[in-house]
């Protein structure tokens, strides 16, 4: 037995609530979890102290051990490349707080559908996420509030979606869910309930049993929007969990974001979709980077981001190849980019 199934077998004995607890919080964890110093690698201090290092053991096991420029690894390392102070990014890329937020938590930025800031935890803190500095202390309800805000939004009747969104609203419990989908189910109209989450792919043992029991999806319509951005993401408890989503009657699919030293290649795109296609997952969008502050490494810029596209269009049919799109703040809708398509 190798150190490396020795330790798969340890965390596949920890429910996701211990492997939460387990997740590496220190930068020389995540160093001899890729069997490096800390010296070897571009860590700094102040980014962690702005957005807190947070990476579950599950997702640190897939990384390359040796690469300080693992694809994984640079997406959740508090980087030095995040102090750089870069014109035109900022703490509010999207501008969620200034232009949605009527009601604290609740976002309504597209017709017919709302959103919930279910919780401001997350299992893993991805260093380009657009909502790194967003007050979440100001926008998370309690499970009596969502409640009341659900069934006020139902009575809009232009809604016909709820998302759940965060932080990951899969750190929500069980119960909490179920008392979420209770309320969908108790509307007198189909509403559909969408989850935005990243907990499959980071913890996949997150996907259980009494998860499934709390969802319902044969009794309603659930989507849910997993968000991964490599292939390496997906190893085979990843591919299982997603899979077991499918066959439950769960509409699966993938986001992911297009990142500097990432994912920024058709190969590795076309990789990522070929095996979340065999875990019963389709690629939905790669969106452009949001400019926020500290993210200003993982840029790729637009005119790439559309050859690359052009590329794996020509290497994949047309339901391997994810939509490219940008938020643009007030606009009603993601607006989609054409990928350059070449002879
Ligand atoms: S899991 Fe999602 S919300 Fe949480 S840090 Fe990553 S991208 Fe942001």
């Amino acid at each position: 037995m190798t150190a490396n199934t020795a330790l798969l077998q340890i965390h596949s004995s920890q429910t996701w609530k211990e492997q939460l607890q387990d997740a590496i919080r220190t930068p020389s964890a995540l160093a001899s979890a890729v069997g490096l110093t800390l010296e070897q690698l571009p860590y700094s201090k102040d980014a962690d102290d702005s957005f807190s290092l947070l990476v579950p053991r599950a997702f640190a096991q897939r990384m390359e051990k040796g690469n300080a420029k693992d694809p994984l690894l640079r997406q959740v390392l508090a980087a030095s490349g995040e102090t750089l102070k870069v014109e035109g990014f900022n703490d509010d890329p999207v501008a969620e707080t200034s232009l949605y937020a009527d009601t604290p938590g609740v976002i309504r930025k597209y017709h017919g559908r709302a959103l919930l800031i279910a919780t401001g935890q997350c299992a893993v803190n991805c260093r380009y996420c657009f909502r790194r500095a967003y007050p979440y202390t100001d926008n998370v309800q309690s499970s009596k509030e969502r409640l009341a805000a659900i069934d006020q939004l139902l009575e809009d009747s232009d809604i016909g979606e709820l998302i759940l969104s965060g932080g990951d609203p899969l750190l929500l419990t069980d119960a909490k869910l179920a008392a979420i989908a209770e309320r969908l189910r108790q509307s007198d109209r189909q509403i559909t309930l969408r989850i935005h989450t990243r907990l499959p792919i980071v913890i996949p043992d997150r996907v259980t049993d009494q998860l499934i029991d709390a969802l319902r999806p044969k009794e309603q319509p659930v989507v849910v929007v997993v968000h991964s951005n490599h292939p390496a993401e997906i190893d085979n408890s990843t591919a299982q969990a997603l899979s077991r989503l499918r066959s439950e009657g769960v509409t699966v699919l993938n986001q992911s974001v297009m990142l500097r030293g990432v994912n920024d290649s058709a190969e590795i795109l076309g990789q990522l979709s070929d095996r979340l296609f065999a875990a019963g997952t389709m690629p939905y969008y790669i969106h452009m980077l949001d400019p926020v502050s500290g993210s200003a490494h993982f840029e790729v810029l637009e005119s790439q981001a559309r050859q690359i596209l052009g590329q794996l269009a020509a290497m994949r049919p047309g339901y391997l190849v994810p939509k490219l799109a940008v938020e643009v703040p007030g606009a009603s809708s993601k607006r989609e980019i054409a990928p350059d398509y070449f002879e």
